[in-house]
């Protein structure tokens, strides 16, 4: 039978990173073994689902590129059948009605524990004949409990964890059908995973524990049992379980501060899976065309945002032109983003060698997107730092510099391809002599005359990618500066 497997998110939060981890093994199963990838939104707890989760869930998938090949169903739409199948157990003697009220449930398990565990099925036991059919008849609030078969010793080979065991003897006779008509998780997650003709449930480890359970509502019900792979937990760089108190857990707002989908995919596929080979950075297509279960890991994995960061200037750096041009527009200011679609019309490949020379040192599109103001627009500003430090202390010699600079590089002729980084270290380190001080004396101010701060890429890199004339300009604008904002506080 080919794979079928399914993501089933709750709609009760975000898609945070465990769930996306989730979806995306599922996914890349089915694209590597040409299986059917069904999305089912389980929507059934009324009061924590909301319409915006739904649509954050859908669109962080969107933004992932994880299509769905069935669906989105809605867990909800099936309760009649979630019902039906509840009602049968009851009728071929597989289930039973509780009466047992919630407080004096609650008071059992205060008193006595393990009694609990039992003790709704007793008190069904000690009814008589045809007593529970009377009582539901009149109307009289209960539950519906699965009986479960107590005496069985529950194996499956998990995907991930190889055998599996678990003794039936501790499970409690677990509630189906709650006393106002509504299934629960257990029931319908079987009914649907059946009625999908789900092959393969892959979700995470926290629902191992569930999974007797479902095995022994799979076979009462006469339903093919699916084969079941859970994957490890996520932790935070503390060793404690992946949570807010690490920072950002939902991926819309990895997408918020500039992280690559290309780049969330590949981190996120290698939490609890390794291709087996050295590599880490990985396009989608070689994902899917190494992907396997054999590879996840039973441990936990740890998130390291470090290394998203890094992967994410990887794959920063692999991007086409036209695609980077296009990310990193849509992130500037509507001011900045008129100067640079209009530079990048009129000289396309110019604005193409920016955005390169800004990608190498970038970690995020923002990254890029904060560097690109001093090449493609006429003001600037200065950061108070680099100011203080490269110009504040000693204007007057900052000034001299600049000038004197300004004068030799206005001399180069650029429409004669003297603008080259060759030559335009050469009359700087020139002058540097003539003045008597090192290099980094005059780069330095320039810097910050150029690009407003103290770091930038390799100085006569910039030069070129600015141009003589905005270069020019912009070293006379930082002495001007210089003498009126400086000198002026001396
Ligand atoms: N709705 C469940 C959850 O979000 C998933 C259940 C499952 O995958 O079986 O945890």
């Amino acid at each position: 039978m080919s794979l079928r497997v399914r993501f089933a998110p709750s709609p009760t939060g975000y898609l945070h990173v465990g769930g996306a981890r989730t979806a995306l093994f599922n996914w890349l199963l089915a694209r590597r073994e040409g299986g059917r990838f069904l999305l089912r939104i389980e929507d059934t707890d009324r009061n924590r689902s909301s319409q915006e989760m739904v649509d954050a869930i859908l669109q962080g998938m969107e933004w992932l590129g994880l299509n769905w090949d069935e669906g989105p169903f809605f867990q909800g739409e099936g309760v009649d059948r979630h019902r039906a199948d509840a009602l049968r157990l009851l009728d071929e003697g597989k289930a039973f009605r509780d009466f047992t009220s919630p407080q004096e449930l609650a008071r059992v398990r205060e008193e006595d524990p393990d009694a609990a565990t039992r003790y709704p099925r007793r008190r069904a036991e000690a009814l008589a004949p045809g007593e529970a059919e009377e009582r539901a008849a009149a109307g009289e609030p209960h539950a519906i409990r699965f009986l479960l078969p107590h005496d069985r010793v529950v194996e499956f080979d998990d995907r991930v964890h190889g055998l599996t065991r678990f003794s039936a003897d501790a499970i409690e006779d677990l509630v189906i059908l709650r006393a106002d008509g509504s299934p629960t998780y257990n029931l319908a997650v079987v009914s649907d995973d059946a009625f999908m003709k789900i092959t393969l449930v892959m979700r995470g480890d926290d629902h191992l524990s569930n999974t007797p359970k479902q095995i022994l509502l799979y076979e009462a019900l006469g339903y093919p049992v699916p084969e079941f792979a859970h994957l490890p937990l996520i932790l935070g760089p503390d060793g404690k379980r992946l949570s807010k108190r690490h920072g950002a857990t939902a991926v819309g707002d990895y997408e918020h501060q500039g992280i690559l989908p290309e780049a969330m995919v590949n981190f996120l596929a290698l939490l609890g899976w390794s291709p087996g080979t050295d590599q880490e950075v990985m396009s989608r297509a070689e994902l899917v065309g190494a992907f396997s279960l054999d590879r996840v890991v039973k441990k936990s994995a740890v998130f390291d945002s470090e290394k998203l960061g890094w992967l994410n200037g990887q794959h920063l750096n692999r991007m086409d032109g036209v695609a980077l041009a296009s990310r990193v527009l849509a992130r500037l200011e509507s001011d900045l983003r008129e100067v640079a679609e209009a530079a990048m019309e009129t000289d396309p490949a110019w604005f193409g060698s920016i955005l390169e020379l800004l990608t190498t040192r970038a970690r995020s599109v923002d990254d890029v997107a904060l560097k690109l103001r001093p090449y493609v627009a006429d003001e600037i500003a200065y950061d108070p730092e680099a100011v203080e430090k490269h110009w504040a202390r000693r204007p007057d010699e900052a000034t001299g510099h600049l000038e004197a600079l300004r004068e030799r590089l206005s001399g180069l002729d650029a429409a004669a391809g003297a603008w080259t980084e060759e030559r335009l270290e050469e009359e700087l380190r020139g002058l540097a002599d003539e003045r008597g001080v090192g290099a980094g004396k005059l780069i330095h101010p320039l810097r910050v005359a150029l690009v407003g701060e103290a770091v930038s890429p390799g100085i006569f890199e910039v030069l070129v990618a600015m141009g003589q004339d905005r270069s020019l300009a912009r070293m006379a604008a930082g002495v001007q500066w210089i003498r009126t904002h400086v000198n002026e506080n001396a």
